[in-house]
């Protein structure tokens, strides 16, 4: 969410943004009913006042003088024309409000222009890919050989896309995202494990309502949604709170997001890469709404991810997400692509983004100011490590020509010793 006032003088780059992000939302229509709303509560506040002004003079009269029983009338008949005014502006705050949400965040200056993830814009590159002097398997026929999955099971218990990881799969599924919480907390982060349903308002506010509600797991008779990211409870932590960033604040979240995944297709459906239920850790930063903190920030969270990385010895690369791609919440985004033999090729791993005071604003998380002012803070994320999509390249890229696959020195002491995962 933006600052009313902002909008107001800044609408035609917000339009810019809006059709660059691919949002379909008019500003010209949030500040026409922005105006409608302060008229009608103009509106509503002087008929309140004439009101009670009449209700005054009535009372210092004659109940029954004539005079008395025409202010009564008159009194009876302004309160008849403001209960249909006070009708009109709950239903015009409420579609002001409504509008509000679909407003986007500002984009970087240095955000690539662009539609589609095709047009995002590559910026560093690390490590090679592996060249296999045998046949190379993916991590479906590698999973078999060595008895990590099982989907066939998965699909029959729980639906498409469900699995179940056995033994040294569930082993490398945890170790991952043990490693990650070490590297976490290591590097000042308050690691946590979090409530994996969330109230609405949580989804709202941290900005994953309305827009993703067709992707998120309803539950109805309990007024709560399961949620597609530890996000969404890591940043609703601090909602309505004032908090101290005189140092930013680092948490991270282990949980596992479950996602409907409605519209997907194609390659990324098969196997591990897109499934319904993953476990992700997550980082997310609170920090003074300074730009030169944030983007200091989001590098820090990023360079955590890449280290990540290199524990796990996999190549990847970083593409700075364009416009089309990142979202409405986003102010700058990068991704973190590693790379998967058998799709030839980069598959998204991590995404970190910046998104200034967009989800404080509307989750009212606040901070005081050398001078004693609230502020809004600004807040950060970026995947540590999502799994089981991370086991994709591990497996495929430290495979071996026995079907065999290598587990990365950092893993070992996770994986209970264990030097390599063997064909069963
Ligand atoms: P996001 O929270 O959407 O930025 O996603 C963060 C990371 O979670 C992605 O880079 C993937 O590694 C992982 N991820 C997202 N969606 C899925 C999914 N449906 N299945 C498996 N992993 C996913």
């Amino acid at each position: 969410m933006l600052d009313m006032k902002f909008i107001h003088n800044h609408a035609d780059q917000l339009q810019q943004i809006a059709d660059q992000k691919g949002i379909a939302v008019s500003i010209a229509a949030v500040i026409e009913s922005d105006v409608r709303r302060l008229d009608l509560l103009q509106q509503v506040e002087a008929l309140r006042r004439t009101r009670n002004e009449l209700a005054q003079r009535s009372a210092s009269m004659d109940r029954a003088s004539s005079e008395a029983m025409r202010i009564q009338a008159e009194a009876r008949h302004q309160g008849a024309v403001l209960k249909g005014l006070e009708r009109e502006l709950r239903d015009a705050v409420q579609a002001w409000h409504e509008l509000m949400l679909l407003v986007p965040n500002l984009a970087s200056p240095d955000t690539p222009i662009g539609v589609s993830d095709a047009d995002n814009v590559e910026v560093k590159r690390v490590g090679d890919s592996p060249r296999f002097g045998f046949d190379a398997r993916d991590h479906i026929a590698l999973g078999e050989a060595c008895d990590l999955f099982d989907f066939a099971r998965g699909v029959k218990v729980a639906g498409t896309r469900q699995y179940f990881l056995r033994g040294a799969g569930l082993y490398l599924h945890r170790a991952v995202q043990q490693l990650a919480l070490d590297m976490l907390s290591d590097r000042g982060f308050t690691v946590m494990d979090v409530p994996l349903l969330a109230r609405e308002d949580a989804l709202t506010n941290t900005g994953f309502f309305p827009g993703g509600r067709e992707q998120t797991y309803a539950l109805p008779e309990d007024g709560a949604w399961l949620v597609g990211t530890g996000e969404v409870p890591l940043v609703s932590y601090y909602s309505d709170e004032i908090v101290d960033v005189t140092e930013p604040i680092k948490l991270a979240a282990v949980s596992n997001c479950f996602r409907r995944e409605a519209g997907s297709a194609g390659r990324d459906v098969r196997g591990l890469y897109r499934v319904h239920q993953f476990a992700k850790v997550e980082q997310v930063i609170l920090c003074r709404d300074d730009l030169d903190v944030a983007e200091n920030m989001l590098q820090q969270l990023v360079h955590n991810s890449e280290e990540l990385l290199e524990q796990l010895e996999l190549p990847y690369r970083i593409v700075a997400v364009c416009t089309g791609d990142m979202g409405q919440k986003n102010y700058k985004q990068y991704d973190i692509e590693t790379w998967m033999p058998s799709r030839d090729g980069y598959g998204e791993t991590h995404s970190a983004s910046s998104l200034l005071e967009f989800q404080a604003r509307r989750s009212r998380i606040r901070y005081r100011d050398e001078e004693g002012q609230t502020r809004y803070c600004y807040t950060l994320n970026n995947t540590m490590v999502a799994s089981p999509r991370i086991l994709i390249p591990l497996i495929e890229n430290h495979q071996q020509a026995d079907e065999s696959i290598r587990i990365p020195t950092a893993l070992q002491p996770y994986m209970r010793g264990m030097t390599e995962i063997r064909p069963a």
